[in-house]
């Protein structure tokens, strides 16, 4: 049960492009139908955070505001109504709308003046999260796995398995080696296609794809990738291409390295009203192009497999955590990502 007012630290966006300001906030209290009071384990740091710190793809309309959408914890308190979750279950929090309610979104103050969050947020110790964004597992699993279960690793592992249908007649691509990218090359390996092959600029990235199981790594900064993927599966282009990165030029890149008839999947965000070429014929000979929204996942269906596909060592969500950071050190964290380190920085709290 938690005491109203409730209050909490929080890292809160009050400008883009300056750093998060640590601040105690004030949940008044009580829980709306539907709302979840939680403890929070670990943060991880996606890519979305960073564009929302930039101030992309416009203006943010919302300032002050919290953030982060993937973490772990443990539930605290529930609102009217909730029925997924009880007290002391540990959950994941994600993004992706699960079963349950959708609640308001909470109502919080930092003296007096109202801090903007969403249904779900993790750049603070506590949370008041909708019961459809949180998915109780196993109390004794690994609080930074069930983490990167709320973004990174079942995007990564869901377009693969929900969106991609990789059969072992495939050639696949994979574009962008950051921590989706990295869990969708464990998971293409595990359905056996003839390649998996991984493209990156960054050399480390490339590096520990291979380990993950990419059986080829492309860097463009050494080579034409459309060529080196038609050299790779005797001039046809690859089966299967999943884009990672939201970059406008990459993505027409890897679009360029399907084959047709191919299917490739976008799942990086473009920036708003991007403009991506593509040759009208290859449309015409079956090159498919579509997008995925965080891997298609069912979060109370397929969080539970996914770890369960951790735990049998089939994806290392492990060694996909390149550091680990306390909450204090949540600039330095992000200021990590940014460098474009190999890998998913996570807070600790
Ligand atoms: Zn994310």
């Amino acid at each position: 049960m938690i005491k109203c007012p409730f209050t909490f630290r929080a890292a809160i966006l009050e400008e883009n492009n300056k750093p998060l300001v640590m601040r105690e906030i004030e949940f008044p209290g009580p829980l709306q139908p539907g709302q979840v009071a939680v403890k929070l384990f670990y943060s991880g740091i996606c890519g979305k955070q960073l564009e929302e710190i930039n101030g992309s793809p416009g203006p943010d309309a919302f300032l002050p505001h919290l953030l982060g959408h993937e973490g772990s914890g443990e539930v605290l308190d529930i609102g009217p109504g909730v029925t997924k979750v009880k007290e002391g279950d540990v959950v994941v929090l994600h993004w992706m709308k699960g079963s349950g309610i959708q609640s308001s979104s909470p109502l919080y103050y930092y003296k007096g003046k109202r801090i903007n969050a969403g249904w779900v947020t993790t750049f603070n110790e506590y949370a008041i999260v909708s019961e459809n964004r949180v998915t109780p597992v196993d109390r004794k699993a690994d609080p930074v796995v069930a983490a990167l279960l709320g973004c990174v690793g079942t995007t990564g592992v869901g377009v693969v398995i929900n969106e991609a249908n990789i059969q072992p007649f495939d050639t696949v691509v994979i574009y962008g080696c950051g921590g989706v990218g990295l869990c969708a090359v464990q998971a293409a390996r595990m359905r056996h296609p003839r390649c998996v092959i991984a493209v990156d600029l960054n050399e480390r990235a490339l590096t520990l794809a291979k380990e993950f199981g990419a059986t080829h790594t492309i860097n463009p900064s050494k080579g034409d990738p459309v060529k080196a993927v038609r050299d790779l599966t005797s001039g046809k282009g690859a089966s299967k291409v999943i884009i990672t990165t939201g970059h406008p030029k990459a993505i027409e890149t890897g679009i360029n390295t399907s084959s047709a008839p191919g299917d490739c999947i976008m799942i990086g965000n473009p920036p708003k009203g991007a403009v991506i070429p593509v040759d009208g014929t290859s449309i015409l000979s079956k090159r498919t192009i579509r997008g995925s929204q965080g891997g298609g996942i069912v979060p109370e269906r397929d969080i539970p497999a996914y770890f369960a596909l951790h735990r049998e060592g089939v994806v290392n969500l492990d060694k996909l955590v390149s550091s680990v950071f306390k909450f204090d050190q949540i600039n330095e964290a992000i200021d990590a990502m940014r460098s474009g380190i190999s890998g998913r920085c996570v807070v600790k709290f």
